[in-house]
């Protein structure tokens, strides 16, 4: 029986819902939470990026704004934004969109933000926070990956969970949540001896490597639930052959756009694995819309917890 499509779009429209209904009740507070985006020259994915979270914020009633340094900007001019944003009350997130030219010191960058506006999850007191188990702010897209298996009704406590992927960005912090959440997790990454024989111990495999494709049905045990963070764009006629060659009859819509625009997104889970998984999210529409959701989540997160309080997990609906 072919997988069932786990829709993020679905579950990402809902969390934006939740998150309008927080801000109209911090409203009624007279709070309104700000979101400051910092985007450092002409990236042309960077720029699409924080396009898409300055839309987000504005349909869920945030104040948000955005900051553009130019190309040639200095650690230094970065820092001192950093400071600004980092003093102004009405501000209560701050991200900085990587990557960021390579003169600017992103580690100092990042050390610089403030933790309690740290939307992005990424300094080093969350990441101490989260791995404690204490409130903190979490990366987006794991955390995103946390709501998909847990509004889909898959149990995590007990579980072998295998992670493919040890970044800061996503691998590691997803791993320490599906820990935090009970499972027995694994983490792997390029020098991981029988990658498929590891991912196929996995109730649960989590693919966030980067690769086009690479997890394929070998790789996953039958009824397993697979959760590709994968986003990679394919522009190699070769590729997209070797990904749907075998399944153009399911896939004539992205042939269609392939054929037109000349390349596709894909993820890092083969599209046969639809065939052998219990449960499977798609690229796109799968983890990607999670993304910016939790931005949001994270943005009244931290307008509420600045302000001495707590906000409720997103509820399960
Ligand atoms: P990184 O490149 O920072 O990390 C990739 C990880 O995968 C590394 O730990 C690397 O191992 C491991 N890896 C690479 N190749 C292999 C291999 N052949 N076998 C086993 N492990 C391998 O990537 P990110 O974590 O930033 O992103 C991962 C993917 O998720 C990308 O496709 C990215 O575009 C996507 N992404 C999607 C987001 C979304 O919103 N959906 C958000 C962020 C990322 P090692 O450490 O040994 O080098």
């Amino acid at each position: 029986m072919p997988a069932k499509i786990l829709d993020g779009a679905k579950i990402a429209n809902d969390i934006r819902a939740e998150v309008a209904a927080e801000v109209r009740t911090l409203a009624a507070a007279r709070v309104r939470p700000g979101l400051a985006v910092v985007l450092v020259g002409h990236n042309p994915a960077s720029e699409i990026y924080v396009r898409g979270k300055v839309k987000a914020s504005h349909e869920v009633g945030l104040f948000s704004e955005q900051h553009t340094p130019s190309e040639t900007a200095t650690t230094d001019d970065i820092l001192s934004l950093i400071e600004d944003l980092n003093r102004r009350d009405e501000i209560d997130g701050i991200l900085v969109q990587l990557p960021l030219p390579s003169q600017v010191d992103s580690k100092r960058v990042l050390m610089a933000v403030d933790p309690a506006k740290d939307v992005d999850g990424f300094h080093p007191i969350n990441v101490g926070l989260l791995s404690t188990q204490r409130p903190g702010l979490v990366p987006c897209t794991p955390a995103g990956v946390m709501e998909i298996l847990k509004r889909s009704d898959i149990s995590i406590a007990g579980k072998d969970a295998v992670v493919v992927g040890r970044s800061d960005i996503v691998g590691k912090p997803a791993a320490m949540l599906l820990l935090n959440a009970n499972a027995t997790v694994t983490v792997c990454h390029s020098k991981t001896r029988d990658l498929p024989g590891v991912c196929r111990r996995a109730d649960i495999l989590i693919a966030a490597l980067g690769r086009a494709g690479m997890i394929t049905g070998d790789f996953v045990k039958p009824g397993a639930t697979v959760i590709d963070v994968g986003m990679n764009k394919v522009t190699d006629p070769a590729v997209f052959q070797r990904l749907f060659g075998g399944l153009l009859y399911k896939n004539a819509k992205r042939e269609e756009i392939f054929r037109a625009k000349g390349s596709t997104l894909v993820g890092d889970v083969h599209p046969e694995v639809a065939e052998v998984a219990g449960a499977l999210t798609p690229v796109p529409g799968g983890v990607g819309p999670l993304t910016i959701a939790m931005l949001m989540y994270n943005t009244v997160k931290a307008a509420t917890m600045r302000r001495g309080s707590s906000v409720p997990e997103p509820s399960r609906s």
